[in-house]
């Protein structure tokens, strides 16, 4: 494991140099802003009738089409939507990358899973923050960091590792701790974490959690405190202190009803699940399948959605946190 703080960074692989961040949403305006305050050049690269791209003049950055954002930077980060980053680099990106530019990126997928071959003389490397990019933004204000993880997939200059590392720095990550991985680990463990426990799972728990208190009877209200209000406080103990501080934390009765059922709930069905969660995403199926998704109008998925927006939790929901006065608008 290879792991760097700030100490051992220098930001000299981007000094003077330019950085094209495309894309102006959750780590879009989040690198750029860091960047920025970190003393790099930025300049934001958006498509004609892009609505964050006000958002971005307002933050004070000259906004450029994507294209010309490719020209101008010397580091040309793509944090455009998965999903799209394969259209817009064959339209806009590809024929305008130079010699011994750096093309970055946040998450490995189009890479990983082949949707995107940059030419052999350009250097590839990824720095993926490991949280959301408002956090990335309001963190680095904080005076800390999100940490990132970094790799190299191409390195046609050789400095690749320096420029990577940089970029790291420049955005926060380092301050928290930078950790080397490849395209093929951080994509495919990415992908997971998000399906089998952060999004997918940790929502379906928390459904199944409210649905069975509701069914028996008792009150939605109490059921969505119960279930979803009261996972921020136990998630934020073991983000101080692991799984140890969380069930130092809670009562005894918590603690030992915890051991004997958790088990039941999430066992070995659970764990059968998540390998061909897991299978899936190696073998490039779920790819395929978002892509085909994206490509035929996303039916489906806004089908999911809207499902999930009239929902009996999200509607409860809705209700109490417009009575939570102490909750951020
Ligand atoms: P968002 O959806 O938040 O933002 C996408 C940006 O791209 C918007 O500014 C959007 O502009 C712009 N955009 C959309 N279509 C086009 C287009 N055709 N041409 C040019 N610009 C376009 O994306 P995220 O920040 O969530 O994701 C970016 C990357 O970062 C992805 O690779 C993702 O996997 C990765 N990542 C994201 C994390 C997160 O916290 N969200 C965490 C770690 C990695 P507009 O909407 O105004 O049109
Ligand atoms: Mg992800
Ligand atoms: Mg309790």
């Amino acid at each position: 494991m290879r792991m760097f703080y700030d100490k051992d960074v220098s930001m000299d692989a981007l000094k003077g140099k330019k950085v094209a961040i495309l894309g102006y949403g959750s780590q879009g305006h989040a690198h750029a802003q860091n960047l920025r305050d970190s003393g790099v050049d930025v300049v934001v690269g958006l498509h004609d009738g892009s609505k964050s791209a006000a958002r971005a003049k307002e933050d004070g950055f000259e906004v450029l089409s994507v294209a010309d954002a490719t020209k101008a930077g010397d580091v040309v980060m793509c944090l455009l939507p998965d999903e799209v980053q394969r259209i817009v680099y064959a339209e806009s990106i590809k024929d305008n990358l130079k010699e011994g530019q750096t093309l970055a990126f946040a998450h490995g997928f189009n890479i990983h899973f082949g949707y995107i071959t940059p030419p052999e003389y350009v250097d590839v490397i990824m720095v993926a923050p490991k949280g959301p990019g408002h956090l990335v933004r309001s963190v680095y204000k904080e005076g800390s960091g999100v940490p990132d993880l970094f790799a190299v997939y191409q390195n046609y200059t050789g400095k690749a590792e320096e420029t990577v590392l940089a970029y790291a720095k420049g955005i926060g990550g380092t301050r928290a701790g930078v950790l080397e991985t490849t395209f093929k680990e951080e994509t495919e463990t990415d992908l997971f974490g998000e399906q089998a426990v952060l999004c997918g799972g940790c929502e379906e728990l928390i459904k199944a959690g409210f649905e069975t208190l509701v069914d028996a009877g008792y009150q939605p209200e109490i059921a969505y405190f119960e279930c979803l209000h009261e996972m921020k406080l136990i998630v934020d103990l073991m983000y101080e202190g692991g799984l140890e501080r969380m069930n130092y934390s809670v009562s005894e009765t918590a603690e030992y009803g915890g051991y004997v059922s958790g088990k039941k709930v999430i066992g070995e069905a659970s764990k059968a699940a998540m390998k061909e969660v897991l299978a899936d995403i190696q073998s490039g199926k779920f790819a395929k399948d978002f892509i085909a998704e994206s490509e035929s109008g996303c039916k489906k998925f806004h089908a999911m959605r809207e499902e999930q927006y009239s929902s009996q939790i999200s509607e409860t929901g809705r209700q109490l946190r417009s009575m939570m006065t102490f909750l951020k608008k």
